[in-house]
């Protein structure tokens, strides 16, 4: 039962952690971003919430880091809360790319000149500019205001190093986001949209605020701990969808293979993963494999997927 694979996951999580520790000498922490190199290479911690609202720990869980990518999960519902279905497939595709997250070479592509799907760089853009409110510091605080619903931890904020060390040394966002802007995809000024992408990803979070977030996405839109509908349960599906055909960049087939779970990683190390009905996760290991991905994460989960037999397919 359920209450027997809890039970062995209390008195096994450690040792898993444990197991998959040594894989971070294998990758290299981000460096893009400034800021992001200064995250301990040989971290990792992970967290797993049930339904009843329990929580286990194990590795380096105390460790903050900034969301990244995996706050284009949350752009991405709130959009299609303000803007519904229609408006925001105007905008962008439903389909993977197969090229790297912040690559430039499909934009002129696709007609008419939308991004493939809202996880990679250009599609998140765009997703932000659909984000409701007058200003960026609205628009900003209201993806906040969200983020914070959603795991339930009210003091969630913006770490400003973070924000500022990616806000002087994103050419290459610049630049996807002039020419989005070109292609008459984005509904705002250039950078008041970067403004509140910025800080949308350099939200701080830590492993169980994750799996908290994935635990509302686990119960297709309720918080299991409160009862309350947060996201409508279409949302939900088709958000677990993208995150199983695009959320771990161009590694999302051999993860659906390997671990067969909805998922969304981030460059700080982070990865949001989900056991639909049961159990939200929240991984963070800094080094990251050549695919982006953090290497000990990914192999913590291959573990545990594979043993509890986890995988949806
Ligand atoms: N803020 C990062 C960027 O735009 C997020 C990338 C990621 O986590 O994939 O480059």
């Amino acid at each position: 039962t359920n209450d027997n694979e809890w039970n062995e996951l209390q008195n096994t999580l450690h040792r898993y952690v444990e197991g998959s520790k040594k894989e971070t000498a294998r990758g290299r922490v981000a460096s893009y971003i400034p800021e992001l190199a200064k995250a301990p290479h040989d971290a990792l911690g992970i967290s797993l919430m049930n339904g009843d609202g329990q929580t286990l720990m194990a590795g380096d869980c105390e460790l903050r880091f900034t969301m990244q990518s995996i706050s284009k999960v949350f752009t991405f519902i709130l959009a299609l809360m303000d803007r519904g279905e229609d408006a925001v497939f105007a905008k962008v595709g439903k389909e993977p790319t197969g090229d790297d997250f912040n690559s430039m070479l499909k934009l002129e592509l696709v007609e008419p000149g939308i991004p493939f799907n809202p996880f990679i760089n250009a599609g998140a853009i765009a997703i932000t500019s659909m984000i409701a409110g007058r200003d960026a510091d609205e628009k900003a605080e209201r993806i906040l205001q969200f983020l914070r619903r959603v795991s339930g931890n009210s003091g969630l904020a913006v770490k400003d190093e973070v924000y500022r060390s990616e806000y002087e040394t994103a050419h290459r966002n610049r630049s996807l986001a002039y020419f989005l802007k070109d292609n008459g995809v984005l509904e705002d000024d250039v950078d008041r949209i970067l403004d509140v992408y910025f800080r949308h990803c350099a939200v701080e979070v830590t492993c169980s605020d994750v799996a908290k977030m994935a635990l509302v996405l686990a119960y297709g839109g309720v918080d299991p701990i409160s009862g309350e509908r947060l996201i409508p349960r279409r949302f939900v599906q088709i958000t677990k969808t993208f995150m199983i055909t695009c959320g771990m960049y161009n590694a999302s087939g051999a993860f659906a293979i390997e671990v067969g779970l909805p998922a969304k990683s981030g460059v700080s190390g982070g990865i949001l993963t989900l056991v639909p009905g049961r159990y939200g996760i929240g991984v963070v290991g800094p080094a990251l494999n050549r695919k982006g991905n953090s290497v000990a994460g990914v192999h913590v989960l291959q573990q545990l997927s594979e043993h509890f037999d986890w995988s949806l397919f």
